[in-house]
């Protein structure tokens, strides 16, 4: 009798449009690994979830990804939770462990090994985060966690639009919050700027910034990757300032998942990222 395949899978409101499937797939595939990967459309409400994640553990999945709406409950019906998914006060990730369900974070470790890719150099850098949802206090948790060999530490200045929740993000890790008008007259003091808003994303408003402030050893990552090459990406590579697009940390922060439930190896590569950008292409098609 053959083995039952390895399964797990990814929960949110809307669903379909989620590229996680195809990393796994692609990596199971890879590794020759008997594994499914499914897209579960869950409605909001967290006894949705929890009705729903009772269902998979009892179905036997191995764990599931969690997007949105479901990060914060995700958390709150874990038994165990890592600090860091704490300290973001959310779950992208939830393995089941016996009668257990551990609740994890890999958009912070996936946005630091994005970053690591590019040879940043951390220390003594000053990093704009635009945004204060659930992302963004995802990577204000990856960059507070960044030192220098010599001790240097990032300095986190945070723009969002409604003023308070930067304040709260700020206070969280000892950053400094910014008006949101200010944004582009801060770029004077900035070596990495991150976009961590849905602004720039298909369908949802532009993201107005003017970049002419910013030095030329910059840094200027997007975390939108539906365009993978955004405005705010195009206005930057124009200006010669190096990149990073949300694609680099979306395969990265998969790479946690994959490697707990199904395998060892999973290689964030330009195979993979080629067939990513072909099905956005695919899907931006009228
Ligand atoms: P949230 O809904 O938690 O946060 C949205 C953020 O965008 C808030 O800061 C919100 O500001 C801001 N925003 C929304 N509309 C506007 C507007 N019109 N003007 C100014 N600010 C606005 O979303 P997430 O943090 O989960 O996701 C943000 C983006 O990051 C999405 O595009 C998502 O696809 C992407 N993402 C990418 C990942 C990757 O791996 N590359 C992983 C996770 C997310 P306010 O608080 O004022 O409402």
């Amino acid at each position: 009798m053959n083995a039952r395949p390895k399964t797990a899978g990814v929960i949110g409101w809307p669903i379909g449009h989620s590229l996680s499937p195809l990393i796994h797939r692609h990596w199971a595939e890879q590794e020759g690994v008997d594994a499914v990967y499914l897209p579960i459309l869950v409605e909001p409400g967290a006894d949705n979830l929890k009705r729903a994640v009772a269902a998979l553990r009892a179905a036997g999945f191995a764990g599931v990804n969690v997007t949105l709406p479901h990060k914060e409950d995700a958390l709150k019906l874990a038994d165990t939770a890592t600090a860091l998914a704490r300290a973001i006060g959310a779950a992208n990730m939830l393995t089941f462990q016996g009668d257990r369900v551990h609740a994890d974070n890999s958009d912070a470790p996936g946005f630091a090994a994005a970053l690591e890719a590019l040879s940043f150099r951390n220390g003594e850098c000053r990093a704009l985060v635009l945004g204060a949802g659930g992302s963004a206090r995802a990577v204000v948790h990856a960059l507070s966690q960044m030192r220098d060999p010599a001790g240097g530490e990032m300095r986190i200045a945070i723009a969002n639009r409604h003023a308070p929740r930067a304040q709260d993000l700020a206070r969280l890790v000892g950053g400094r919050a910014i008006p949101w008008e200010d944004r582009s007259a801060a770029l004077a003091d900035v070596d990495l700027l991150i976009n961590a808003t849905s602004l720039g994303m298909v369908g949802e408003p532009p993201l107005e910034i003017d970049l002419r402030a910013l030095g030329a050893g910059a840094i200027v990552a997007d975390l939108v990757y539906n365009p993978v090459e955004t405005a705010l990406l195009r206005a930057a590579r124009a200006r010669g300032l190096r990149t990073l697009d949300g694609l680099e940390m979306l395969m990265q922060q998969a790479t946690c998942a994959y490697r707990s439930w199904f395998g060892a190896k999973a290689s964030v590569d330009r195979e993979l990222r080629l067939l990513l950008e072909k099905a956005l292409a695919e899907r931006a098609r009228p």
